[in-house]
């Protein structure tokens, strides 16, 4: 494709984009193909000739939209927002257009210092200490596996150097509560810890926070077994109902052993735009690293996590590689994001922050976050009235918990839960196949419940309206 060519599909494109936006509201929010449906529809061998641009934009709107659950949509409530505001998307063009490659410094120096200005931005924005240094990573995941390798590498007085875990005398064990995400099971077991070195800590049953005494107990009794505490992770903001970990009570128990903490604030890290919100995060700057992604409740397009660390010299000791073909005469006076994480070569990701900021200004965005949070306390308050709703955990943020008990279930001694469960699936099911919306149902203390995540972009306050009006007639419906 020549730049000529390129001038004119790309024109094409951003048209089918903004228009794609204007007309998201109409089309159904969950994505009804069936499995193998997508691939049906495009299989045959691969191009030998090129094809005419608009035989391609034909398929997005036949094959693909329709495979893809309309996240920018304002009946999207499932999962968590996954926002991706058009400003980042035109830094997203930008950095695939720029083509840059970032290996090094050396490779891509304006890569490199927009990363370290959108961060220091992001910093400061959210009321953290200065001495937090940032970079952005793929996803939560990975910044969460990066903690636990660096957790490790202290608690070992980095033993990557000598025989690795293996030759450790003692198990290292890593805390978190059990609501935090299953990707920090995940990064501990891929950090080598072991699932036996894993210990998921007691939650509070109200507020689903982590109970501090469980892991007071917990780490004692590792202790007394001779076993050695090498971190913990606190979320804040857990997926299933944002529920907020008791972080300098951690931070001061962590202490007492020399555990690393790594705070996860995958979707909530948001919140800490908004000045009335920071008391959530109270006592993360005594934490080693923390994590939040702008790529969900903050709107800017997939991939921008954040991994924040406060000893940044400590990171580069577990990570740094030093091939002669990546050196340079500025090593050591400049940044090396490869010795900041896995990846060697990364992508302009920072152009997505610089754009979005720049051209939505946090203004806006805390504007949109304040919106959002009216919106989950009030669709909480409909609920608290409604005969038979219940609203499961304290809203902290824009997750709403639901749980609608009909009425031949209600007041009765003992509740048939299984019954229960029933119907809220049902209900949902019903909610989600209307097309109009989409929740998620998820377990809470064993049971089903429904979350509503509120804070697409699009979703103004009419739209929850209707999403009450919607949840109510088709769980009340059969079960009233
Ligand atoms: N941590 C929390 C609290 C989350 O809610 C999520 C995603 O829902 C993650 C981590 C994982 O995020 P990512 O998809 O960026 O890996």
């Amino acid at each position: 494709m020549t730049p000529e060519e390129f001038r004119v599909a790309a024109h094409e494109l951003v048209d089918w984009i903004a228009d794609l936006r204007l007309r998201v509201t109409d089309l159904p929010v969950r994505s009804e193909a069936a499995p193998g449906e997508v691939r049906a529809a495009l299989d045959g061998p691969a191009p030998e000739l090129p094809e005419p641009f608009a035989e391609l934009l034909a398929d997005l709107d036949r094959v693909v939209v329709p495979g893809i659950t309309q996240v920018q949509s304002p009946g999207y409530y499932a999962w968590f927002p996954s926002n991706a505001s058009l400003a980042s998307v035109l830094g997203d063009m930008a950095s695939s257009g720029l083509g840059a490659l970032g290996i090094t410094w050396q490779s891509a120096p304006a890569l490199t210092e927009v990363e370290e200005v959108v961060t220091e931005w992001l910093r400061e924005l959210c009321g953290l200490a200065p001495e937090w240094r940032g970079a952005i990573h793929d996803t939560a995941s990975s910044a969460c596996l990066v903690a636990m390798l660096v957790a490790r590498e202290r608690a070992t007085d980095l033993s990557e150097n000598r025989g690795g875990l293996q030759a450790e005398p003692v198990p290292l064990v890593v805390y978190a509560s059990s609501q935090a995400h299953s990707s920090v099971p995940k990064a501990v077991l891929l950090a080598g810890f072991g699932r036996d070195n894993l210990r998921l800590v007691d939650v509070d049953p109200v507020t689903f926070a982590m109970d501090p005494d469980s892991l007071r107990a917990a780490m004692a009794s590792d202790v007394a077994a001779g076993r050695r505490p090498a971190a913990v992770v606190a979320s804040v903001g857990t997926t299933g109902t944002t529920a907020v970990d008791p972080v300098p009570e951690i931070v001061e128990i962590a202490a007492e052993h020399g555990a690393w903490v790594h705070v996860d604030a995958a979707m909530a890290g948001s919140a800490m735009l908004l000045p009335e919100c920071r008391a959530m995060f109270a006592g993360v700057d005594g934490a080693d690293s923390l994590s939040w992604n702008p790529h969900k409740w903050m709107g800017t397009v997939l991939d921008t996590s954040l991994l924040y660390v406060r000893d940044v010299a400590h990171l580069v000791a577990v990570m740094s590689t030093n091939p002669s073909y990546l050196r340079s005469a500025v090593d050591g006076e400049v940044t090396q994001y490869k010795d900041w994480g896995i990846p060697l070569g990364r992508r302009f990701r920072a152009l997505k922050l610089w754009f979005h900021l720049r051209l939505d200004g946090a203004e806006a965005i805390r504007t949109r976050l304040r919106r959002d949070l009216e919106n989950a306390r009030w669709l909480a308050e409909q609920a608290q009235q409604a005969p038979g709703w219940e609203v499961l955990a304290p809203v902290a943020l824009q997750t709403v918990c639901l749980r609608h008990v009909p009425e031949h279930l209600r007041g009765g001694t003992a509740v048939d839960l299984d019954a229960l469960d029933a119907h809220t699936l049902d209900w949902v099911e019903r909610v989600n196949a209307s097309g109009r919306a989409l929740v998620t149902p998820a377990l809470l203390a064993g049971r089903w419940m429904v979350r509503v995540s509120i804070g697409a972009e699009t979703t103004e306050r009419r739209d929850v309206e209707q999403l009450w009006a919607l949840a109510r007639s088709a769980a009340e419906e059969e079960g009233a």
